[in-house]
């Protein structure tokens, strides 16, 4: 499976890389875009995020250095459910979607996750775990292994598989991560 990055941009303006795409060239991009997800569909896609953390604030047994009884999940929950969705267009000014990026956010500030077109080609179970990461970053700040880590933990316990692995899984070793929770799963 090609490996995926989700990428945090740091909210600085030394990191802004801004890419000015001609408006004739942002029509053809979005011309030649197959049917993806509208702002409806992303707004789904949130709810069913909020239905997976709120399965994993139930039954979720596996504290992994976060606070216990789940209230780092909680957090996650109620940022979620404020959060825009807003999708990133070819044409817009300040862009970060590119061929290695499905989404972003702005680690503790802010309430919205961007999507990049490319995340809303995706199924709506993918879309929903990207939405997962990327408001992770509300709680846990600019740590992708934290992030990542948190966005495991809620599809271990979902009904739905881990369907994509971003950018970060080797670094941040989330292999072994998810070997140790399965095991701790079974043995309860
Ligand atoms: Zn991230």
């Amino acid at each position: 499976m090609r490996i995926l990055l989700i990428f945090f941009l740091l909210l600085s303006s030394q990191s802004f890389a801004v890419d000015f795409v001609s408006e004739k060239k942002a029509l053809k991009l979005l011309q030649d875009a197959p049917k993806t997800l509208d702002l409806q569909g992303a707004r789904e896609a949130q709810a069913l995020a909020l239905d997976i953390l709120k399965k994993t604030i139930e039954q979720n047994t596996w504290s992994a250095g976060f606070i216990a009884d789940n209230a780092i999940f909680k957090r996650l929950h109620s940022r979620l459910a404020k959060a825009n969705m807003i999708i990133e267009l070819p044409h817009d000014k300040l862009r970060f979607c590119d061929e290695n990026t499905m989404a972003y956010a702005f680690g503790h500030i802010g309430n919205n996750v961007y999507l990049c077109l490319r995340a809303l080609k995706q199924p709506i179970e993918i879309v929903a775990q990207i939405i997962i990461h990327e408001s992770a970053h509300f709680v846990v700040g600019t740590n992708e292994c934290r992030a990542t880590n948190l966005e495991v933990l809620a599809m271990m316990n979902s009904d739905l598989p881990y369907a994509i692995k971003n950018g970060y899984w080797d670094r941040c070793k989330i292999l072994r991560f998810q070997q140790r929770v399965s095991r701790y799963m079974s043995e309860k």
